[in-house]
């Protein structure tokens, strides 16, 4: 079958779950045996957003391949367990950039450069995917970042209604929007989705499917209204209520039809209804999950999206150790000797952490000594991984002023350097050690055996600084080993204290590739042994 299209919009308000709604999507194709794959286009100007503050766009998530993302990336790896790259995270600052270099290449000659048509259609070429070769897909759902109606998503609105012209039947679009309850007249309102689907009309493009977002479900009588003011049929106006998880999505869509509606658009017979039976299965350990385990996030962001992969990533490994994962974030600024015992009481676990820069740092280590001397399970992300070696550095080699170089480029001993590729770096953007690296692990340590006894994997990174291996004898011998290192270039990626309970830190981001059918296995082991300090109830 040639490749269809699915593009998912938003309208009304921001954060009502595009992403969700299209890694459901992805899900619900993929459970009928096509090959799918899910790609957002985002509309700022930055190239990426690996240079964005995590206060303005929640956390960075980095394919394998290397790309700094949005973290929708995630949501639609967490469902699918697709491998996204480069391609699927495309931003108004890379089209323009494209265009511009080609400009200047003289690709263009003689004429003049517009939004129409040079923009719009290297966003059709790359809504199209004609850099991907080699890919068999029969699904390619596109998200596009923003609001209908934002100036800046225009172009993306103006190359999708074209496409849709282009493409007839294999190109379908879906819509979502709110329908907010009004408390004082006790009613759900649907003139704002009328409103943004007149929106899009203007821009010429008439929706095929309306995915309703609301706090109060929706009667036949509201659809209908909703479906005859739209121009849409009834069977597909859709209903996305509150749920309590979002991994309820796809099920929640699939009652209703998403994707058979969908397949009906584009002209697919529908065939029976997939089980989704492992998804299912997680649901329901999901909802019997009763225990609790209380994990600490020692970190600098105060905001839900900071840390996202790290939080859906235990709360995974928690669903599969039956219990519920409850995370109390632990702000590093606040944290201090006479305070750390009280900060991190009530937790049987604690994950130090990726970031960057001095802010909160000696807050995390002040906790990794804590957990350390208190034998609390810990596991350190990135950042949170170095910071367990200064710590083991100032507090148990000795060297009071160990540091990284990052926080302190004259420190005498930088047990945490600047690696040697890095340092004739002058760019900030998409330069740091980026996606997957090979990692070979030391048989018989704790890691090696999680991995199921693999001697070689493969994790993704997001970093600048390594741990300095002209430190390493030492460590080994006071008791914090180098169980991970890249063959290449010899770098350490994973030290453990094989003489704690769960003392584990990686220069990677395992929680990149946890996702809901396979969590990963440090994030499962660390959960299950935070689950054995917990007093049953
Ligand atoms: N700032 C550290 C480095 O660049 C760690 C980065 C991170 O935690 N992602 O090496």
């Amino acid at each position: 079958m040639n490749t269809k299209y699915i593009f998912v919009t938003g309208g009304v308000v921001s954060s009502l779950g595009k992403g969700i709604i299209s890694a459901s999507i992805g899900k619900l194709l993929q459970a009928r045996g096509f090959k799918v794959t899910i790609q957002k286009f985002d509309p700022y100007i930055n190239i990426d957003p690996g240079t964005l503050n995590p206060y303005e766009h929640g956390e960075c998530y980095v394919t394998e391949d290397g790309m700094e993302t949005d973290l929708d990336l995630g949501h639609y790896e967490r469902f699918t367990g697709i491998h996204t790259t480069r391609h699927n995270s495309i931003t108004t600052g890379r089209i323009y950039k494209t265009v511009i270099d080609r400009e200047r290449h003289g690709d263009y000659l003689g004429k003049t450069i517009q939004v129409v048509p040079h923009i719009t259609d290297e966003i059709k070429r790359r809504m199209l995917r004609e850099d991907e070769h080699g890919e068999d897909l029969d699904f390619v759902i596109t998200e596009v970042g923003g609001t209908i109606g934002d100036i800046e998503s225009a172009p993306f609105m103006e190359a999708i209604r074209q496409l849709r012209w282009q493409l007839g039947r294999d190109a379908v679009c879906v819509h979502l929007t709110y329908v907010p309850y009004l408390k004082a007249a006790d009613e759900l309102k649907t003139k704002p989705t009328q409103h943004s689907v007149k929106e899009l009309q203007g821009m010429g493009i008439q929706p095929d499917i309306l995915v309703l977002r609301t706090e109060r479900h929706l009667d036949d009588s509201m659809r209908l209204k909703v479906a005859s003011f739209c121009n849409v049929d009834l069977e597909c106006v859709v209903q996305s209520e509150d749920v309590p998880s979002i991994y309820e999505v796809p099920v929640r869509m699939q009652r209703q039809g998403l994707d058979a509606a969908i397949l009906r658009k584009i002209g697919i017979p529908v065939g029976e209804t997939p089980t989704m039976k492992p998804w299912n299965n997680f649901l329901q350990k999901q909802r019997d999950a009763a225990r609790e385990v209380h994990i600490a996030l020692v970190g600098k962001y105060d905001l839900q999206d900071a840390y996202k992969s790290i939080r859906e990533s235990l709360n995974l490994a928690g669903i599969y150790n039956d219990v519920k994962t409850k995370i109390h974030f632990v702000n590093s600024e606040e944290i201090a000797e006479e305070n750390v015992a009280e900060k991190l009481s009530g937790v049987t676990g604690v994950v130090i952490c990726p970031g960057f820069g001095q802010r909160g740092i000696e807050g995390k280590i002040i906790a990794t000594e804590y957990t350390r001397t208190h034998d609390i399970p810990t596991f350190g992300i990135c950042l949170g991984m170095q910071m367990m070696v200064i710590e083991f550095a100032r507090n148990v080699l000795g060297y009071k002023d160990a540091n990284s170089a990052e926080m302190n480029p004259d420190t005498p001993h930088n047990v945490i350097d600047m690696m040697e590729e890095q340092k004739s770096i002058t760019e900030m953007g998409g330069t740091m050690r980026l996606g997957a690296y090979e990692c070979e692990l030391v048989p018989g340590s704790r890691t090696f055996e999680l991995y199921g006894g693999e001697t070689v994997i493969k994790e993704r990174h997001r970093h600048r600084y390594e741990f300095n291996n002209k430190y390493k004898e030492e460590y080994e011998t006071k008791g914090m080993k180098c169980v991970g290192i890249n063959p290449a270039a010899d770098l350490v990626e994973i030290v453990e204290i094989p003489a704690l309970k769960w003392y584990i830190g990686t220069q990677f981001h395992p929680e990149y590739s946890s996702t809901v059918l396979r969590p990963h296995p440090l994030f499962m082991d660390f959960i299950k042994t935070c689950v054995n300090g917990t007093a049953e109830a």
